[in-house]
């Protein structure tokens, strides 16, 4: 299966892919391709087996394409466990590098390395490794939709750069306890410990406890 393909069943399955359809359009946003080549790519996914089309509504991944997508996003997130933890590099440099080397990972390849890592469950930011086909839910609420005075603990974090980059910054982690201190129009102050941190709305959507 050639790189471009598995990008595109990765999306789709970041998409929610797997349990509705989703539309090209969405497809082509995130992957910053025009229209018309994704509707190619699309053309062939559908020869090939690993996606269906619902008319009106979009494609979603058969069987066949949920196994390949969830293997893709595995090594990916397992190349990122292997580069945080052991070569220490930080984690918000680690997803452009995953992209290239899930793409070059056989199955043997990635045996190994989930052996090496002791099967970690999950990646550096918090992204549960989903095992053979069992697909795990991960149902935690974005920080800026919890009421103040709440207690709770971050569990995940979106791999964008500038947002990582800036809780790097602060003394936040995965696993921290925080509370919410206030929200008001523009930010929201929570605090960890005897530390007040301020985020912005924006940020705290992008930031997942539980
Ligand atoms: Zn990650």
């Amino acid at each position: 299966m050639t790189k471009s393909k598995q990008d595109y069943l990765k999306v789709i399955y970041e998409l929610g892919g797997n349990n509705k359809p989703v539309s090209n359009k969405d497809v082509s946003n995130i992957l910053g391709i025009s229209a018309p080549s994704v509707t190619e790519m699309i053309k062939k996914l559908l020869i090939d087996g690993y996606i269906e089309s619902t008319p009106y509504k979009g494609i979603s991944l058969t069987p066949k394409g949920l196994v390949e997508a969830m293997k893709v996003l595995r090594r990916h997130l397992l190349w990122e466990v292997f580069l945080v933890d052991h070569l220490g590099l930080n984690w918000e440099d680690v997803h452009d590098e995953a992209e290239k080397l899930e793409h070059v990972t056989s199955s043997k390849l990635e045996k190994s390395l989930d052996e090496y890592l002791n099967h970690p469950r999950f990646c550096p930011h918090g992204t549960v490794i989903s095992y053979e086909d069992e697909e795990v839910k991960q149902n935690y609420k974005a920080l800026n939709k919890v009421a103040i005075g709440m207690k709770v603990i971050i569990k995940r974090v979106k791999d964008k750069r500038d947002l990582l980059r800036f809780i790097s910054t602060t003394n936040l982690n995965i696993g921290d306890e925080i509370e919410i201190v206030n929200i008001d129009n523009e930010n929201i102050i929570i605090k960890k410990n005897k530390e007040n941190i301020i985020l912005i709305k924006e940020k705290a959507a992008m930031i997942f406890v539980e």
